[in-house]
């Protein structure tokens, strides 16, 4: 990120303005929103500006930019189109201590101009570095469909309520207040009795959230899905959204914690195959004492919980404590493999049936029925199974698989640095190492990408 995005406090301050163009008008149709003191120095200013000088909006200076014109401002804005002159009219702003900007021309300026939804008092700023206008634009637009033009009305009431509101202790009680009137007792009482009715509807809502018994503390244990933001349910969108405390594994990909409530305490508890991990017990005992307290926790887990996510252990954990929980399923490694492979994970005439392997369990290499695995057209997705690999295959060559069976490694499934590594049981090991993954591995035994799978009947023919 070159550009940090702030809002600038411009109630009473200078802003100057050079140029009286296009550039010009559409630069201070947006400080005209501000409550700045705005100056225009221009020969030959459009209408527009001229008008809103009549009008006392702003002060307009009929000559060129000069030294010593942007003292005490606090930006100025070169916007006359002419290269050189906004060139020198950048440098003399700021040897007078403004922060400047040269319209269209990124690398010249100091600070850029998002753009803007306006919502006031709620303002989003979008910004691209200059990169993509149309995204912004796109962007723009969508959040103006978004976000009704009431929103800033209903902010604007809310925002005289706010001494009244410290009767609710500060935390859950307050924002469950400030959500419910924001996007519902809000919103019904401005559409059936205008602005008169929102005032009364706070006074009411705020009644009743005083007099409202303490809600319980929850656990709920979220499948995250396998990366892909997109790939999480509503449910689990909603609930990271309302969550106070949010305890995640390690392989949560990062895009799916930002989707956590800002104010959220996020606890990181590293749980991965074989590295270092926050003790079972401890994570039991982390869950319980948070819901104590009356939060709502949301116990993040990659993939599905119950996959390979020892969610029995901590359903007893809570249990054992008295803690209401629920259990939201998410999508699973094995089926995000087989999608990035085009392939089904049963099909008619192949398998009816498939597994789910673990490479490795409490007790080291997994054994599991090899002889049933070996069987032709069997299909099984390992979990954690990269490390095992040599494992894996010195087990199924014993038991008589053919070193022909496909084997597909897939790393980062679902997520943008997804590779598929495409091997069979001969070569497994060798293929793994020589990928040298960093991410998630998960082993799809018995299935090859789409199209090697059309290729195969035709390759075995030509070995044989
Ligand atoms: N509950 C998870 C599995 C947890 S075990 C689920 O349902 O997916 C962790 C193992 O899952 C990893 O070692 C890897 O084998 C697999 N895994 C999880 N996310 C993955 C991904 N995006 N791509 C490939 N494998 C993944």
């Amino acid at each position: 990120m070159r550009h940090f995005p702030i809002f600038l406090d411009l109630r009473g301050r200078r802003v100057v303005l050079a140029g009286g163009g296009d550039a010009a008008l559409a630069k201070l149709r947006l400080i005209l929103k501000t409550e700045a003191k705005i100056t225009v120095f221009a020969h030959d200013p459009a209408p527009e500006i001229t008008a809103w000088e009549a009008d006392g909006k702003l002060r307009l200076v009929r000559r060129a930019f000069a030294p010593g014109d942007a003292l005490c401002a606090a930006l100025a804005y070169a916007a006359t189109e002419d290269d050189a002159e906004d060139a020198r009219i950048a440098t003399l702003a700021r040897a007078d201590g403004a922060l400047t900007n040269i319209v269209d021309n990124l690398d010249g300026s100091q600070f850029i101009t998002p753009a803007i939804v306006d919502r006031d008092p709620v303002t989003v700023a979008i910004g691209t570095e200059g990169a993509a206008p149309v995204l912004a634009r796109k962007i723009k637009a969508d959040l103006e469909a978004a976000l009704p033009p009431a929103l800033g009305l209903l902010a604007r009431i809310g925002k005289s309520f706010r001494s009244a509101v410290e009767a609710l202790p500060m935390g859950r009680k307050r924002r469950d207040f400030w959500q419910a009137y924001y996007f519902k007792a809000g919103p019904e009482a401005l559409a059936k009795e205008g602005e008169n009715g929102v005032e009364r509807a706070l006074g009411d809502l705020l009644i009743d959230h005083i007099t409202a018994q303490e809600r319980k503390g929850h656990v709920a244990l979220v499948g995250a899905g396998p990366g892909d933001p997109e790939l999480l349910t509503l449910k689990a969108r909603k609930l990271l959204d309302e969550a106070d405390v949010v305890i995640h594994d390690r392989l949560v990909a990062p895009e799916i914690l930002e989707l956590a409530r800002r104010e959220a305490t996020l606890l990181n508890v590293g749980k991965q195959g074989f590295g270092p991990s926050t003790r079972q017990e401890d994570i039991g005992a982390l869950m319980v004492e948070h819901a104590r307290t009356g939060a709502q926790v949301v116990r993040l887990k990659s993939g599905d919980p119950g996959v390979y996510g020892r969610l029995d252990e901590e359903l007893d954990a809570l249990d054992e404590n008295g803690i209401g929980w629920s259990i939201i399923p998410g999508i699973t490694a094995a089926n995000a493999a087989a999608a990035q492979l085009g392939q089904s994970l049963t099909k008619r005439g192949r398998n009816s049936a498939m597994r789910f392997l673990t490479g490795h369990d409490v007790k080291g290499f997994a054994e599991h029925d090899w002889r049933n695995l070996t069987k032709p057209g069997q299909v099984a997705a390992i979990y954690m199974g990269a490390k095992g690999a040599r494992f894996i295959q010195g087990r199924m060559l014993m038991h008589g698989a053919s070193p022909d069976t496909p084997v597909t490694a897939v790393e980062n499934a679902s997520r943008a640095d997804a590779r598929i590594i495409e091997s069979t049981l001969a070569t497994l090991p060798a293929d793994i190492d020589a990928a040298r993954t960093t991410g998630p591995v998960i082993l799809m035994l018995g299935l090859a990408p789409r199209e090697a799978a059309a290729a195969l009947p035709q390759l075995q023919e030509e070995l044989a």
